[in-house]
């Protein structure tokens, strides 16, 4: 039997950092960042399309506005994470309310856990994740094994 060969990615010190909120949780968000913000221009920023802008608007820090999350943002996030174009996610999304794009949120959710992806949906995890040590540092992991499911027998 072959050993499956190990897929590591590195992540770089300065890091891709994609950025969401929810309309009820944009101000957290925002607060969150502005305390974050020294943190937060060590990495490269971005961000569904009105966080995005309010991200900016705070850090006075160029972000990378893709659509507005209900119109395609959320599903343009998804696929980054899939190309390996992000690093880590910052999602504070809205537990108390439903949204129309629901499919969409979950797709993201989905695939950050399908590709091994730090992420954060409050501001607590947010907080924890900003000050590890492999925020300012290289990291390397290992991303899971798909070579089974991509050589099936179909
Ligand atoms: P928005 O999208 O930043 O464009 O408001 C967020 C979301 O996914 O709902």
């Amino acid at each position: 039997m072959t050993e499956d060969k190990k897929h590591i990615r590195t992540l770089e010190k300065r890091k891709k950092i994609a950025l969401i909120a929810h309309d009820n949780k944009k101000k957290d968000l925002i607060e969150w960042a502005i305390h974050n913000k020294l943190a937060l221009s060590k990495h490269s920023l971005v961000a569904t399309g009105t966080t995005g802008r309010l991200v900016e608007e705070a850090l006075d820090q160029p972000v990378v506005k893709l659509l507005s999350g209900p119109l395609g943002g959320d599903q343009q996030i998804g696929a980054m994470i899939a190309t390996g174009d992000i690093d880590v996610v910052f999602f504070f999304f809205d537990p108390m309310e439903a949204q129309p794009h629901d499919s969409d949120v979950k797709a993201l959710l989905r695939l950050a856990v399908a590709w091994n992806l730090p992420m954060a949906c409050d501001r607590t995890t947010a907080d924890f994740l900003m000050t590890s040590r492999f925020m300012s540092d290289v990291y390397e992991y290992e991303l899971p094994n798909y070579t089974h499911y991509l050589n099936r027998n179909i």
